[in-house]
């Protein structure tokens, strides 16, 4: 428990205007300022900030508070975690009662924070990476394959690993980085025979995973061409994605990647794109979606659907067009249910993903098929009905695999009508 007067100081401590102005573009109007609402969709501003009362308020959709709530809603904590989040910035201390406790937790937080460090020195080394390093544009070619240009990639601080085997376990330790860490956040392998590390990340695209404040955890890694002359790529191609293991920071199943780039969009339009990987977030971005996530080489738990409840209440998830996506969506829908989220789905022409839909129908085509996205049960039902066929046994094998879904419908009224609808769907 934080005590009260702390919450007080906190909250005086706090610059309502600097914290608001990270995610809303704000203008002086009067004593007070003003902006676009992140929380509902507006043209012209009604969301208020009264720099003098420390609270803000939105006449578009009533929503009020101080820098406390703002941030809570905005990024989606819980009241103690945003607290700290705002004693951090505010530095104000919040011990423990316990001065043993109180150590033991700023040891903690402290190596947290090295930790994290470590991480966002690698992000900045594998961002100048693209640029510097002689196989860089290898990477850029893969982007500009997906169409993604400069400002998503500094958006999304996207990154080249080098060719070779410990380029960056030297930028580290030139940095003095301990090994040590390097190797706790998962960037660097020790060598199995003699002395060292290597990099565990080599030739690849990088994706910087960041948690929900935008701290980056982990990287995820795509495999690139062979360089000229890598016979041994070539004869055995590397793994397509290359993840951080789980660490002290980062676990996957946890995290959504692209949520803290995407928060703001999610709020405001309370839907959430959900697509199956890194590239589909980023690609969908650049084309204008930018209320998207992936789950991390996962299929979607039951920790990122509460995750997400936090950000948006329904979900649409735009999965691959092949029978993996299908049992993707399936096994996705009670999750969302239990979450609290009304999910959807969009079905992309056979053999299409996200990025091939793009390039062949644009955005707009994409928009509608999102504006048009059937409920995922309806979906289901529909879609499990057309595969069966007349087979009996193909049909009662579709139906029972239905019960799970049907079975996480809350509502006995809803569940009752989904239940009607699949006799009516399998001509029972
Ligand atoms: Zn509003």
């Amino acid at each position: 428990m934080i005590p009260e007067e702390k919450v007080s100081e906190i909250r005086d401590r706090t610059d309502i205007v600097a914290l608001v102005s990270e995610h809303v573009e704000l203008k002086r109007s009067g004593t007070s300022l003003k902006g676009l609402c992140p929380f509902h969709g507006e043209k012209t501003p009604s969301f208020y900030v009264h720099p003098d009362r420390g609270f803000f308020h939105c006449f578009g959709c009533q929503l009020s508070g101080d820098a406390i709530s703002f941030l809570m809603r905005i990024d989606g904590l819980a009241f103690p975690e945003a607290l700290r989040v705002l004693a951090e910035r505010a530095g104000v201390e919040i011990t423990a009662l316990d001065s043993e406790d109180a150590s033991a937790a700023r040891q903690a937080r402290a190596r947290k924070e090295r930790l994290l460090s470590v991480l966002e020195t690698a992000a900045g080394f594998f961002a100048k990476m693209l640029d510097a390093h002689r196989f860089g544009p290898m990477a850029w070619a893969e982007l500009s394959r997906r169409g993604i240009d400069r400002p998503m990639v500094e958006r999304y601080r996207l990154g080249y690993a080098p060719h070779g085997w410990d380029e960056l376990a030297n930028d580290l330790a030139q940095r003095g980085v301990s090994p040590r860490d390097a190797e706790q956040v998962g960037l660097i392998v020790p060598r199995k025979t003699g002395q060292g590390h290597y990099d565990r990340f080599r030739h690849r695209l990088m994706f910087p995973i960041a948690d929900t404040h935008g701290k980056i955890v982990a990287f995820s890694g795509r495999a690139l061409e062979p360089v000229e002359g890598d016979e041994r790529a070539r004869q055995e191609p590397p793994a397509k994605y290359v993840n951080s293991p789980e660490t002290a920071l980062y676990r996957k199943g946890d995290i959504l990647f692209g949520l803290h780039e995407a928060r703001v969009e999610l709020r405001r339009q309370g839907i959430a794109l959900v697509c199956e990987g890194n590239f589909d977030v980023v690609g969908l971005a650049q084309h204008g979606f930018h209320n998207v996530v992936a789950p991390l080489g996962t299929a979607f738990t039951p920790a990122q659907a509460k995750l997400l409840r936090r950000f948006a209440s329904t979900a649409v998830l735009l999965f691959d067009a092949d029978s993996a996506g299908r049992k993707a969506v399936r096994a996705a829908q009670p999750l969302l249910a239990k979450a609290g989220i009304s999910g959807k789905v969009v079905t992309l022409p056979t053999g299409m993903d996200p990025d091939s839909f793009l390039r062949d129908r644009g955005a707009e085509a994409l928009g509608k098929l999102i504006n048009q996205a059937p409920p995922v049960v309806d979906w289901l039902i529909e879609g499990a009905a057309h595969d069966a066929g007349l087979d009996p046994r193909a049909r009662a094998d579709a139906i029972e695999a239905l019960g799970p879904v049907i079975g996480s419908i809350d509502s006995p009224v809803e569940r009752g009508l989904y239940e009607e609808r699949v006799a009516q769907g399998f001509e029972i």
